[in-house]
């Protein structure tokens, strides 16, 4: 098969975005589709019919995830997975997650309206509860099923309402059998929207993701005392909120001269007693610093320990707790290369990127040869309503992933 012979039908694409959005759209034209609610039953549904009258066999595993599977010619081969997941948060966009499983069935659909048949199966994928919206944490089910998470656990998370995602997986009828887990895969291909504004900013078609970088959250208290605010000289106080401001200005100052790819936030600060008349005796705040290197990663602790005994505490007492790190999680090389020549063939101009946020590809990454592709996301908006990926961006990344399969399925 001549590589640039075969592309996707992007007003197909298109009209097959707009059909899903139907399940769960919003009044400002977002999605509402937490996992497991009656709109994501109903899309569950719905993908069934439309793989099933593409000639797919459908399954769904232990933790709902649904894999739709097209025969290749040797079927007793690994597939080649193209995937990503159906959920969205409260009043999400029309793209987040399911463009990824939308690229899978345009994909499919493509091989079949120009009969190629593949060598080794394609399986479409939808991954439950991605999003963690409704039932945290997120990335529960690829977390089950890399062995991050415990499925015990992971069953009894609740919603707000006090339901067990054990009893929405029952209730939904897509509690499957474990056997139908993906375990093996010759390639598991993510596309996503890229949720931020880099591609667009530097007018790149294409995102080839690298690596989902590694992070580390801690969460810092500072101890002081709380005297009354007209009564107290300032050289006798122990104010923890100038205290703070100290810090932060210590940690924004040595951490913007680690590497320029390093972000970091302090997303959470809290003051007590946070009365008007009072000093403030005690401040948490968290710091969430992310980079690909490791070696960053370890300067910034490094940073983050050092506060404990800063000079800007001034007479207060600081902790640092870790809450939680990741390590940066690296796609497969040969995925990674796969794609570049795919934009490359196509004529789309691209970037080797790291990705900020996870995903499931992650977790497979974990067990399995994986890899992502970004879109540009107008704006960087993603998890809001106005999110928006331009239909010729869709378009163009769909073929970067047929493009990908049809490598890889190639005999
Ligand atoms: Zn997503």
């Amino acid at each position: 098969m001549e590589k640039q012979s075969v592309l996707i039908n992007g007003e197909r694409l298109k009209n097959t975005v707009e059909e899903f959005a139907n399940f769960g759209r919003t009044e400002n034209n977002g999605v509402t589709r937490l996992a497991l609610s009656e709109m994501d039953i109903k899309v569950r549904n719905h993908f069934k019919d439309v793989c099933e009258e593409l000639g797919m066999t459908v399954k769904w595993d232990d933790m709902g995830s649904m894999y739709a599977t097209l025969e290749g010619v040797e079927n007793d081969k690994p597939p080649v997975v193209v995937g990503s997941h159906l959920d969205s948060v409260e009043k999400g966009g029309r793209f987040d997650g399911v463009l990824g499983v939308l690229t899978g069935i345009e994909i499919v659909r493509t091989l079949v309206e120009s009969n190629i048949k593949p060598q080794v199966p394609v399986v479409v994928a939808n991954i439950t509860n991605e999003e963690g919206a409704r039932f945290e944490p997120s990335m529960m089910a690829s977390g089950v099923m890399s062995g991050h998470f415990d499925k015990g656990q992971m069953l009894k998370s609740t919603d707000k309402n006090g339901i067990t995602f054990e009893k929405a997986l029952k209730v939904s009828g897509f509690e499957g059998s474990k056997e139908n887990r993906l375990t093996e895969a010759e390639a598991f291909l993510e596309l996503h929207v890229e949720q931020g504004p880099v591609l667009e900013s530097e007018s790149k078609d294409i995102g080839v993701v690298e690596c989902v970088v590694g992070m580390c959250c801690y969460e810092i208290e500072v101890i002081g005392d709380s005297d009354h605010a007209g009564t107290t000289p300032m050289p006798m106080r122990k104010d923890a909120l100038f205290a703070t401001n100290n810090l932060i200005n210590e940690i924004r100052e040595k951490m913007s001269k680690l590497d320029s790819d390093l972000v970091y936030t302090i997303g959470r600060l809290n003051v007590s007693p946070n009365i008007h008349t009072v000093i403030p005796n005690k401040v948490v705040f968290t710091l969430e610093a992310r980079h690909k290197e490791a070696d960053i990663i370890r300067q910034v602790e490094e940073i983050i320990h050092g506060l404990t005994t800063s000079e800007g505490k001034e007479k207060c007492e600081v902790t640092a707790t870790k809450l939680w790190d990741r390590d940066t999680v690296w796609f497969n090389d040969k995925l990674v290369n796969s794609l570049e020549e795919s934009c490359t063939s196509l004529g789309y101009s691209y970037k080797c990127m790291p990705s900020g946020a996870g995903h499931d590809a992650q977790f497979i990454a974990t067990y399995l040869p994986a890899a992502m592709i970004f879109v540009p996301s107008v704006n960087g908006k993603s998890h809001a309503e106005d999110e928006l990926t331009y239909w010729e961006d869709c378009e163009r990344g769909v073929n970067v992933v047929l493009q990908a399969v049809l490598d890889l399925t190639a005999n």
